[in-house]
């Protein structure tokens, strides 16, 4: 296994071409600069023009490359490929104006994908709305621990086109794709891959549930040997079905449950695969404990499969499984334990910044006094706090949309006493910190899983993390 390699895409000459790149910025700029040295005519084109893209611009412009700033929405005379940054929308004119003029759009990953030398290392996607950094990462851990020479890359740490065209070789390569640059890769086709799950995130971008799914659903085009999908999650395997994949590549599952024949799954604390084994009808392998996985959360046991699964059908061995979970370690602000005082556990999930995430972090701790809010990105909360409501010691709720969440739990769970911070200033979470002290009691966890995007009061979701973990900490060292 994990030899050969599927080259669906024609080889494309660069040479004399001309071709504009769509968007300044991290993966902009490495692209003008890789289709500039194959001698492509390369224009940039970018919507803003501030300080920072200028000097991206003046460095470029240096090389020879063409750079208008201020319009990214016209399509240069003569262009014939568009190379475009993930994130911009569908919608944009120049992606209508390259339409109608039958000029191909790729992202940065179809560029990395079409770049890829004859024996370039197979690829191992993983994309779904919540999990993949983890799992991803985890995937990686398990190769490594199998001796092979891999990376996690895409929308993480290193960039595809690096991994491509860098100097180190790689074996097979774990990597993250996001629904934005699965709608740009056309002729990707990765060895296996895995949808995670499956919920409403970025509609306003994809424009629908049906268009975020099927961009989704990319993931799995000619896959050669196993798409990999959530048992317990329907719309998953609806998409595996609807793929068209090589001749021979298998649908297999992973389930918290026991697994059927062609599944990974759960069996008295050990994850089990029943999948990659001779005789699976009768067979199952034992790949690891879940007390190997970090943290041992319902979602991530799932995050644990997947990423077994995929490492599974390139040909890993069970050990290999075992020893890379027992070596992952996961990013911060994800489910990690700050601390315990007076017998309170202190978790910081900052980064569940959708209500999904939010969900399964919150089915993970029995008895919760929950710390949300921030920006609801055109989210609803009542289902997330229905499901959750038997769970909830007490709620602290803080941020720009928390009457939201506020509303929701007096629909769904009014007799759960609320303490809504009317403070988005820098000393609000040490507040909401405060506050979630006196509603626990010795034996619950205080966790923050906000359902939220951070930018209303953070930075970021790293810096909204890490003001929980002071506030925390502080508490601790007053307790003594
Ligand atoms: P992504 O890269 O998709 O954003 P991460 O691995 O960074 O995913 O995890 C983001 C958050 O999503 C975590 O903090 C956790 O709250 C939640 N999460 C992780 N795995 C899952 C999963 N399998 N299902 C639901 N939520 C998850």
């Amino acid at each position: 296994m994990g030899s050969g390699q599927v080259t669906s895409s024609e080889p494309f000459d660069f040479q004399g071409k001309h071709v504009t790149v769509a968007g300044l910025g991290v993966s902009g700029v490495p692209a003008a600069k890789v289709l500039h040295g194959l001698g492509a005519r390369v224009t940039v084109v970018n919507d803003g023009a501030d300080e920072r893209a200028r000097a991206q611009a003046a460095e470029l412009e240096a090389l020879g490359i063409t750079v208008r700033l201020g319009d990214g929405d016209s399509l240069p005379e003569g262009t014939e490929l568009i190379v475009t940054a993930p994130g911009w929308k569908p919608d944009k004119p120049l992606f209508t104006a390259a339409a109608q003029a039958g000029v191909p759009v790729w992202g940065d990953v179809e560029l990395a994908w079409r770049l890829r030398g004859p024996d370039a290392a197979p690829w191992l996607a993983v994309t779904g709305t919540n999990g993949k950094t983890t799992t991803v990462q985890m995937l990686a851990s398990i190769l490594k621990a199998a001796g092979l020479r891999t990376a996690a890359v895409g929308n993480i740490g290193v960039s595809l086109l690096d991994a491509v065209l860098g100097e180190e070789s790689y074996d097979v390569l774990a990597v993250e794709l996001s629904s934005y640059q699965l709608h740009w890769a056309p002729s990707l086709r990765a060895h296996s891959a895995a949808v995670l799950n499956l919920a409403p995130d970025h509609l306003d971008w994809h424009g629908s549930m049906e268009a975020y799914a099927k961009d989704k659903g990319r993931i799995y085009e000619g896959n050669r040997v196993a798409c990999v999908y959530n048992v317990a999650d329907k719309a998953t395997e609806d998409l595996v079905r609807e793929a068209d994949v090589e001749e021979g590549c298998r649908a297999v599952g992973f389930t918290l449950g026991t697994p059927a024949p062609s599944q990974l799954g759960v069996v008295e604390g050990i994850l089990v695969d029943r999948a990659f084994v001779e005789n699976r009808q009768k067979n199952a392998q034992e790949l690891a404990e879940v007390a190997d996985v970090d943290p041992p959360a319902p979602h991530n046991i799932a995050n644990a499969l997947a990423a077994a699964a995929l490492a599974r059908a390139y040909g890993v061995p069970a050990k290999a499984v075992r020893d890379g979970l027992r070596a992952f370690t996961p990013d911060a602000h994800r489910i990690a334990h700050i601390a315990d005082v007076d017998g309170v556990a202190w978790v910081d999930d900052s980064k569940a910044t959708n209500t999904h995430a939010a969900e399964a972090s919150l089915a993970a701790y029995e008895s919760i006094v929950w710390i949300a809010g921030g920006l609801a990105k055109g989210a609803t909360f009542d289902e997330l706090v229905a499901k959750s409501a038997k769970r909830l010691r007490g709620a602290v709720l803080i941020g720009a949309d928390r009457a939201l969440i506020r509303e929701a739990l007096a629909r769904h769970a009014p007799e759960v006493p609320v303490v809504d911070l009317d403070r988005t200033d820098t000393g609000a979470m040490r507040a909401a910190v405060h506050e979630a002290r006196r509603l626990a009691q010795a034996g619950d966890t205080v966790l923050l899983a906000p359902a939220c995007a951070s930018m209303d009061m953070f930075a970021d979701y790293n810096k909204r993390g890490d003001a929980f973990a002071d506030a925390v900490r502080e508490l601790g060292s007053v307790e003594g």
